[in-house]
């Protein structure tokens, strides 16, 4: 029988986001959105789509959101790509820097997308494994000659530790090729590494508008970096693919820095309170530098609190695989959200 479907696509998994209940009592901690409105610049200009703007095709090029993104991390528009999510721009990645014989590569655990899109791609991965306590293996940038491209998640996810700037640049220095550094959550971070961006030839960072700005249903994310990387990105885009009033809603969100900064400064909040209540009951949370928690039960699996939780309409994320089988990772919801959970916990543990 000749098969319609691709062999690669028949044969893979395709990734599976977390769970979006409709249910509005289900407490959400699962899938890292943002607990707070957007800016009320974002509303206003929501109101102001008039049909007219949805009649025409959207700006190919997003020269306003681009000239905006440019000034605010002080590049010119060319080093500036916007993607529908950062997680569009991930994928034009793996078309733009992998050949068909090379391979994509990431660190493990990362974010469970990298290896699906190698898979749509049709090549092969090198994980890297982390050690048991997450940290780098010596040398992680002795990859394969063919890796054509590195996904490093700094922050990292779903552990929400911060890899050092000093080695991050070591690691971008020795890999030759491209390295993207998915920085979806550094808007919650105490460093970025958004200048390695601006000085290394083959580095490029990516943010998104989904956290920091609580904008995950409008799909907006951005890559930057040197302009050669850019300008392939630009050519293996569709048209059109932001568009006309994610753009216009997302030049809002960004220029309202200040409402973005105190919603990142209001969860900041709450995670350090949520990890020292779970560190006072006996679960071990290492420092994070996102908006969520990586934390490991002390006094019942992780898999057990996951699915008492669930039955308590708590909705947190378990992967259940490798390194990640002992931990949950747990959004940072509102501060009464958050003492739900809380509450529910110690009835579930004690
Ligand atoms: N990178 C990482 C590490 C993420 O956790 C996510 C969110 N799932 C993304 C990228 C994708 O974000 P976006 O909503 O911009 O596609």
């Amino acid at each position: 029988m000749i098969s319609l479907v691709r062999k690669c696509v028949k044969e893979m998994n395709a990734y599976v986001p977390g769970e979006q209940p409709s249910d509005p009592a289900v407490v959400k901690l699962n899938t890292n959105e943002n607990p707070y409105p957007p800016s009320p610049a974002v509303m206003r200009a929501l109101k102001g789509i008039a049909p007219d703007m949805l009649r025409r095709y959207p700006d190919p090029d997003c020269k306003d959101l681009r000239a905006a993104i440019a000034k605010l991390h002080g590049c010119k528009a060319e080093q500036v790509f916007v993607g529908n999510g950062s997680d569009e721009i991930l994928a034009l990645a793996s078309r733009a820097f992998v050949e068909d014989d090379g391979l994509l590569a990431y660190f493990d655990p990362s974010y469970s997308l990298y290896p699906v899109l190698a898979r749509i791609r049709d090549v092969k991965t090198f994980a890297v494994g982390l050690n048991n306590d997450f940290s780098w293996p010596a040398r992680p940038w002795r990859l394969p000659a063919k890796t054509g491209l590195f996904y490093m998640t700094n922050p990292n996810a779903p552990t929400g530790m911060l890899y050092p700037k000093k080695d991050v640049l070591s690691f971008c220095r020795k890999f030759r090729r491209v390295v993207i550094i998915d920085e979806a959550y550094a808007d919650f971070a105490r460093e970025n590494d958004m200048d390695l961006a601006l000085k290394l030839k083959n580095t490029l960072v990516l943010r998104t508008l989904s956290k920091a700005y609580s904008l995950a249903g409008l799909r907006v994310g951005y890559a930057v970096g040197p302009k050669e990387l850019i300008a392939a990105l630009f050519k293996v885009k569709d048209s059109y693919n932001v568009d006309r009033a994610a753009q216009c809603l997302a030049l809002a969100a960004i220029n309202d820095q200040a409402h973005m900064r105190a919603n990142a400064r209001r969860v900041k909040a709450t995670r350090e309170r949520l990890a020292n209540a779970l560190r006072n009951m006996d679960f071990e949370a290492p420092p994070s530098e996102t908006n969520f928690i990586w934390a490991r039960p002390g006094r019942l699996t992780a898999k057990s609190l996951f699915l008492k939780l669930r039955r308590k309409n708590i909705l947190v994320r378990y992967f259940g695989a490798g390194l990640t089988r002992e931990y949950l990772r747990i959004s940072i919801g509102t501060d009464d959200q958050i003492n739900r959970l809380l509450k529910t916990i110690s009835e579930i543990t004690d």
